[in-house]
């Protein structure tokens, strides 16, 4: 029997451009609406449990509560985590390479009881601690997106 002779394929994807939109949702839309128009931000309640969530979503998952309680979160927390980023990737928000090296964080805003992960403009891990007060600074010219918040400093 004759081998059969196998031959390799190669195909170039090329360039291609994919725009796309999506709706961030009733909640979504107006969490991004408070940070654009009012530099504040919202949070929703959970009627059995009590609990904050921030961003606001439409279920409490322990609970399996319809969430409708819209409630004002401060723009001040604490920093739950960082770390500092220091090897450079193309950030997908933009699409361009962020600068580096940056801070990055888990932060729990007073009055809410997730996280929120968002920059912080500390890049020295000796001035910078789990639990340190933290506070939203907002860019001036706001598009409803979550990066209206420029970063979080510590205060
Ligand atoms: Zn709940």
């Amino acid at each position: 029997m004759a081998e059969e002779k196998k031959d390799l394929i190669t195909l170039e994807s090329g360039e291609m451009a994919q725009p796309f939109n999506w709706t961030a949702g009733v909640y979504g839309s107006k969490f991004l609406t408070e940070l654009r128009d009012n530099k504040k931000f919202v949070g929703v309640k959970c009627p059995k449990c009590g609990k904050v969530y921030v961003p606001p979503r439409r279920v409490c998952g322990p609970c399996f509560e319809e969430l409708t309680e819209l409630v004002p979160v401060s723009d001040e927390g604490e920093l739950i985590t960082f770390t500092v980023v220091s090897f450079g990737f193309v950030d997908p928000a933009t699409g361009a390479q962020k600068a580096v090296p940056y801070g990055y964080a888990a932060i729990m805003l007073d009055g809410s009881d997730t996280v929120l992960l968002h920059y912080v403009n500390e890049t020295d891990p000796a001035k910078i601690k789990i639990g340190a007060r933290v506070k939203a600074v907002f860019e001036e010219q706001r598009t409803g997106s979550l990066l209206d918040i420029k970063h979080f400093e510590l205060i």
